[in-house]
């Protein structure tokens, strides 16, 4: 057999830890295990009615050919009008491209942008699929630790101290996964422009834009200013504004130079997203508040009840998250690698988190709250039980 069978760059990346642990999981629920889980990615809650409504229309009216590559020309412009109305960004919707969810949007992203040997900016704790996205498309991912004394976010001073020669992007995500964290306008603001100042692109991944709690702001990166506008690629989708992450769609909005350099990455690669779930999301952009509403009531709720649970148990209180809907607690002094800490947590108590370690943060473990009230009592008194064991 040759040697090296596997392209170079894709055997260098791993595999998705928090992937990999929800098929554990799903193998012991069914096995009929009573698993309470925190590792959900995603809403627990159904797409809203009109948005299934309007992709049923659509399948039914016959739109079963495929869309542009860069996306419907309608929805195109919906995303236009979103990003002005909502985010005070002004793209036309010749730099709007839509993408299968937005990993897939960032991933276009940095094969479009980096260059073998560029290096991209990365705010630990991250997302865990930017190093493996930046690896693959021949980048290197150069971490700047957020302190967790400062909500893991990073200053410009730290910036500046990570900064290489070869540096090209910084990556943002505020509301962070897996932090929850969220930069103010403020901190934001600074950060960006230390970053411009330096010729870098930003690539800010808003997904979480609407999960935010305690009146929380969201600060779209490209707003802040038209010098920083220049520099930035928004990056944003309908899996967690909308409960819409199984339908695979996002978007990137960019400097024209790049939007092109996507649309034809993609146009020979995936083609355009699915052309009858391009116009549930035209059906979700036109406006489904009220279920936005209660969305984001539940997740207030449920940050509450996690948050005021791990307070009470020993070694568990963490930084009390902003956004999205995880929290980062430091496990360090139970003396165990969290890796470890997951794997004894599933075994003896049946409550699966995800292990900081690929997340940049090896002192810590993830926990999602994207699921019941019920479930975040019963994973707490598990988790109490644990760790009074250790
Ligand atoms: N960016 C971050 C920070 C995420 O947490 C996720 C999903 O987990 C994504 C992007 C990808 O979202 P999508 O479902 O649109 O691909």
């Amino acid at each position: 057999m040759r040697k090296g069978l596997i392209n170079q760059r894709v055997a260098a990346i791993a595999p998705s830890a928090s992937l990999s642990l929800s098929s554990a999981v799903e193998a012991m629920l069914a096995r009929g295990e009573r698993v309470c889980n925190l590792t959900a990615g995603e809403p627990d809650v159904d797409t809203p009615a009109v948005i299934q409504a309007a992709a049923l229309r659509a399948l039914q009216a016959g739109r079963t050919k495929c869309a542009p590559a860069a996306g419907l020309g309608e929805l195109r412009e919906a995303i236009t009008q979103k990003l002005g109305r909502e985010n005070g960004l002004v793209y036309p919707a010749s730099q709007v491209i839509v993408c299968n969810g937005a990993r897939h949007a960032l991933f276009n992203v940095f094969m479009a942008l980096l260059r073998e040997g560029d290096d991209v900016l990365l705010p630990a704790p991250y997302w865990l699929s930017y190093p493996e996205m930046i690896r693959v498309a021949g980048g290197r991912t150069v971490v700047v630790p957020g302190r967790e004394e400062n909500h893991f976010k990073i200053t410009p001073q730290e910036l500046e101290a990570a900064l290489t020669p070869q540096s090209k992007v910084l990556v943002l995500n505020s509301p962070c996964n897996p932090t929850g964290s969220v930069y103010s306008r403020t901190e934001l603001k600074a950060l960006c422009e230390a970053a411009v100042a330096r010729g870098l692109y930003i690539v800010s991944d808003e997904i979480y834009e609407t999960a935010l709690y305690d009146g929380a702001e969201h600060v779209s990166v490209g707003s802040l200013s038209p010098e920083i506008f220049a520099q930035t690629i928004t990056v944003n989708g309908f899996s967690q504004a909308f409960a819409m992450s199984g339908w695979r769609l996002g978007y990137v909005a960019a400097p024209e130079f790049l939007a092109k350099a996507v649309a034809t990455l993609q146009s020979h690669s995936t083609s355009g997203p699915n052309t009858f779930a391009q116009y549930g999301a035209l059906a979700a952009l036109a406006g489904v508040d009220t279920e936005r509403k209660a969305m984001r009531q539940a997740f207030a709720e449920r940050r509450d009840l996690l948050y005021r649970r791990l307070e009470s148990i020993r070694g568990l209180a963490c930084v009390k998250p902003m956004g999205a809907f995880y929290m980062l607690p430091n496990i360090s002094r139970f003396g165990l690698a969290p890796a470890v800490f997951a794997e004894r947590l599933l075994a003896d108590q049946k409550v699966a988190v995800v292990p900081g370690e690929s997340f940049g943060a090896p002192a810590h473990v993830r926990l999602s709250y994207a699921c019941g009230l019920d479930e975040i009592r019963e994973a707490a008194d598990r988790l109490e039980t644990f760790v009074s064991g250790l």
